[in-house]
């Protein structure tokens, strides 16, 4: 199936009350890995790539990589830049086929994060691609972030409804407790504050930093408003043990297929169990259409049909 955009997908994850997992990948077997889960599992997925995975593989490699990828198989995939910094990067991406964007402007002052973010929505929007915007942010664990810094990093309502308002962002991601880079499953989320952003805001929102969220609590804060997770770290975990057992495995194996496809296997089940969580598995039919759409979203082709 052609890539399709991440819009209707979050609308409907948003009245369902699922979320879609946004799995990163760096190299050819992360997105093959992440595919045939998808695949198998029936699921919408959104295959992101960074700024530093676009720096490894480049830029039209990891669009060929995807582009591939999606057409496989039958269940929508969007191609999704993560955290994109600049106005620039995402007009690359959105020249080079992206479907969906990001402009990470938390670091910003909350003004000129307003501005660039809806310069950014401004331009996507004309060839309707959508974008994701961030207020408040989200840590890195490994600067040493203390539980106060996350607090007081949290995004709020009120202004969560302005940012909006203002740059026409499409969905946002949110500082809600979760902390980037994370290696243990340790936090909980706040989740009256999803509740408090969703009603006020009204788009759907992007949790980052899952990694390092009990599962209980990813699974409560998608009941109340989280559409989209981010899942990184878990899946380099998931690679980086397997290449560590092919090496104890095969001590004097030449052959690098033979560690990287204990890899390969490791990220699919890593990108299952995920899948399973967010509960957007066994959603697509065979035709590649949503199963029973919720009545207002029933005219909109999401790219499953027959060509
Ligand atoms: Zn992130």
């Amino acid at each position: 199936m052609s890539l399709v955009t991440s819009k209707e997908i979050l609308q409907l994850a948003l009245a369902e009350r699922f979320a879609v997992g946004a799995f990163n990948a760096n190299n050819m077997e992360m997105v093959q890995a992440i595919i045939e889960a998808a695949q198998e599992e029936r699921t919408p997925v959104i295959l992101q790539v960074s700024q530093g995975a676009i720096r490894y593989a480049g830029l039209d490699y990891a669009v060929g990589l995807v582009k591939i990828a999606a057409d496989q198989v039958d269940v929508p995939v969007v191609l999704h830049l993560d955290h994109g910094t600049s106005y620039e990067q995402n007009v690359l991406c959105l020249r080079a086929g992206f479907t969906s964007l990001m402009y990470d402007g938390s670091k910003l002052p909350y003004e000129e994060n307003v501005a660039i973010s809806k310069r950014v929505c401004d331009i996507a929007h004309i060839v309707g691609i959508p974008v994701e915007a961030e207020l408040g942010r989200v840590l890195k664990a490994t600067d040493g972030v203390t539980p106060e810094e996350v607090e007081a990093a949290m995004t709020g309502p009120d202004q969560a409804k302005e940012f909006v308002e203002r740059t026409g962002a499409d969905s946002l991601a949110v500082a809600v407790g979760s902390v980037h880079a994370m290696k243990s499953r340790q936090a909980t989320l706040d989740i009256s504050r999803i509740e408090a952003i969703r009603q006020k805001a009204g788009v759907p929102l992007v949790l980052h930093g899952s990694s390092g969220v009990k599962h209980e609590s990813v699974a409560e804060a998608i009941e109340h408003g989280i559409c989209k997770v981010n899942v990184a770290t878990y899946l380099n975990q998931a690679f980086v043990r397997g290449m560590r057992e092919g090496f104890e495995r095969h001590p004097d194996e030449v052959d690098p297929r033979k560690y990287l496809s204990i890899s390969r296997e490791n990220i699919k089940e890593a990108v299952r169990e995920k899948i399973r969580l967010f509960r957007s598995n066994d959603r697509i039919d065979s035709s590649g259409r949503f199963k029973s759409p919720p009545r207002q979203y029933r005219s909109i082709d999401l790219g499953g049909s027959e060509e």
